[in-house]
């Protein structure tokens, strides 16, 4: 089918659809990027249309359509085109989309899907349904500058990629479910391994939950002279399956931060900065962010908010679906500073960044909702792995680059502030 045919069979499903009482949004497109400009100006000049920019597709939605006024005229490549009614929403979230309803498009860790009728469902830990938000870039490209500045090569040369697996391994063999019985001796293994470091001053913090208490560990490196300057490194060591009590190896959720976790600490002891670096494995992240919110609550009570300089979460850093070395860094707009730190910081031209400003569901989160800066650095194909919390989440579906990349950049950025 050529584009006119296409044209000519959308305009008679949409006349059909226009004589009927269609309440909805209206009809839907799906456009290249690189056609986003016209596409971005045709909405400009229809009020009650609007856009939606995903990772590589434009979504419009029409109000009518009449054959000759299609956005951006006969330039545009519809890939695609769906008469209403439909209900759109915001879905995020690695699970399974609510029944009946089918994905958009997609960016960042949303989706934008659509349904016959309205869903009705309450968020959970692991995902949310938002109403649609028009005219916004779901996801962004980070540009790669390598003339920005020069890399601190000492930092990344120090990373170990087989050392990390192998650690991501290890802390695979524990069944790590917060309320299970095997979280204990994960912890007592993190906490010996965090001991075992010279320089670095370890504690285990336990809380209440709604069903007993967990633990998080925390190891500090106090600043050379910027001891008040705090920047923390963080990521949840308790994973869940779909049989949590019997088998939860969560090697990519998240042995793979938790081992980074080891890795960073490994090296920053080595070479301690000015500033203060705190190192935490989080437990109760998959229960709703327990462990980052109870630590958290302890330091607002404190009264040293001011301190923290920046948040370095690490939620999921080692499986590529494509075998591309992508990243995406989640924030919110208020801490597009702290973002520009770390995309100058970027120096790996292998390693593809992108962003999204639309934060969610890991231990960014609490931070976050107090206006401290932090990110999330999360594989940038975590919508499509396939073992998301369930009990086949082992070390065999890791990549062998990405979490060391992802490490190196983190190091790299903890390295140009700290020092
Ligand atoms: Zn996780």
């Amino acid at each position: 089918m050529n584009l006119r045919q296409l044209l000519q069979s959308l305009t008679s499903i949409v006349a059909a659809f226009s004589s009927g009482t269609c309440l909805c949004a209206g009809y839907f497109a799906l456009a290249p990027l690189s056609e986003s400009s016209q596409i971005k100006q045709w909405v400009e000049q229809h009020p009650g249309s609007w856009w939606v920019e995903g990772e590589d597709r434009i979504l419009v939605s029409l109000q009518r359509w009449d054959g000759q006024d299609t956005p951006g005229g006969s330039r545009t490549t519809i890939i695609e085109a769906t008469p209403g009614p439909s209900v759109v929403y915001f879905f995020q979230g690695a699970g399974p989309l609510p029944a009946q309803s089918r994905e958009l498009i997609r960016g960042g860790r949303t989706r934008v899907i659509e349904s016959p009728r309205a869903i009705a469902m309450a968020d959970g830990p692991h995902h949310r349904l938002r109403p649609l938000q028009p005219n916004v870039r779901l996801v962004q490209k980070l540009p790669f500058d390598p003339e920005a500045g020069e890399p601190i090569l000492s930092l990344r040369a120090a990373l170990d990629a087989d050392a990390w697996r192998s650690e991501v391994e290890e802390i695979s063999r524990f069944s790590r479910y917060t309320y299970g019985s095997e979280i204990d001796a994960a912890r007592t293994f993190l906490s010996s391994r965090l001991r075992s470091i010279p320089g670095l001053q370890v504690e285990e913090s336990t809380f209440t939950t709604a069903r007993g208490l967990a633990t998080n560990v925390i190891a500090t490196l106090p600043g050379r002279s910027r001891p008040d300057e705090v920047y923390v490194v963080g990521a949840h060591y308790d994973s869940t399956s779909e049989r949590p009590f019997e088998l939860a190896p969560g090697a990519e959720d998240n042995a793979s931060g938790t081992a980074g976790l080891l890795t960073l600490a490994r090296l920053f002891a080595e070479q301690p900065p000015e500033a203060t670096l705190i190192f935490i494995a989080f437990s109760g992240e998959e229960q709703g962010l327990l462990g980052s919110r109870a630590w958290l609550k302890n330091w607002l009570a404190d009264g040293r908010t001011q301190q923290i300089h920046g948040v370095f979460i690490m939620d999921m850093i080692g499986y590529s679906g494509d075998g591309e070395l992508d990243c995406l860094l989640e924030t919110s707009p208020a801490s597009q500073p702290f973002l520009s730190q770390i995309q100058a910081a970027h120096k790996d031209a292998e390693l593809v960044l992108t962003s999204s400003l639309d934060y969610w569901g890991s231990d960014h989160v609490p931070f976050l909702d107090n206006r401290i800066p932090a990110v999330l650095f999360i594989e940038n194909d975590y919508l499509d792995y396939p073992a998301y919390h369930r009990s086949t989440d082992t070390v065999d579906k890791i990549h062998p680059q990405l979490g060391p990349k992802i490490l190196g950049l983190v190091a790299q950025t903890i390295g140009s502030l700290a020092y």
